[in-house]
């Protein structure tokens, strides 16, 4: 404020009028700078804290704004980035029904097999861009990541060939990114679905490709040696 208006106080109107001539222009960043170093070494006194609190208790918000707040939600914008967060987030995931069905049927048929090969099992490794359900680890041998994919969040081709929702749209994409990935380093990485482990045709499908691909890595590992 100019010198000029020392002492001067504005009356309720001119604050108005103001306040409306101000209204919607923004500050150029030069110019926040500017009050941002205004503000430096400068006290607020405890009865101007106290008004700032006032105001700022719901006073200044907009209805529509104080409303979301009550019903805690945020703006779709807002929520789509929260969502687009999470979905990055690794967080220790619960076995999922196939899962369960794909351990117990590995461990209960294929548990010394695996041993002879070199291999042990682990759950969810953390690989930072993606967890997959299954880690098949090795001394001297390259890593086997094993994914148990649900029909319907994955959109198997046999049962839902078209992704209809913006959740299973949103899996398809991570899986896309998650294999290019796996696909441009070089990790070999296993893919089920969930039917081929349901079915009574398919008992021992899941296992016997597993041990297939297994063996495929090994000789292939072997060749390179
Ligand atoms: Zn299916």
């Amino acid at each position: 404020m100019s010198e000029s208006h020392l002492g001067h106080t504005t009356s309720v109107e001119s604050r108005k009028k103001m306040r409306l001539a101000r209204l919607g222009r923004k500050h150029s960043t030069e110019t926040r700078a500017k009050i941002g170093r205004l503000q430096i070494g400068h006290e607020v006194s405890a009865k101007t804290r106290e008004k700032l609190r006032l105001f700022r208790l719901g006073s200044s918000l907009s209805e529509e704004t104080k409303k979301r707040i009550s019903f805690g939600l945020a703006r779709p914008e807002v929520k789509e980035r929260i969502r687009n967060a999470r979905l990055n987030q690794v967080f220790p995931v619960r076995d999922t029904k196939p899962e369960r069905l794909f351990f117990s049927r590995l461990m209960k048929e294929q548990r010394k097999r695996l041993a002879t090969l070199g291999y042990f099992i682990i759950k969810h490794p953390n690989l930072g861009f993606c967890q997959p359900d299954f880690a098949l680890f090795s001394k001297d041998k390259p890593s086997i990541f094993i994914f148990i994919d649900g029909c319907y969040w994955h959109c198997c081709p046999k049962h839902f060939p078209i992704a209809k929702f913006e959740t299973q749209k949103r899996t398809l994409y991570y899986d896309r990114k998650n294999e290019s990935i796996f696909k441009l380093y070089g990790i070999p990485f296993i893919r089920f679905w969930e039917h081929d482990l349901n079915t009574k045709f398919n008992r021992h499908y899941s296992v016997s490709t597993l041990i297939k691909t297994l063996e495929g890595i090994q000789i292939a590992y072997f060749l390179q040696c």
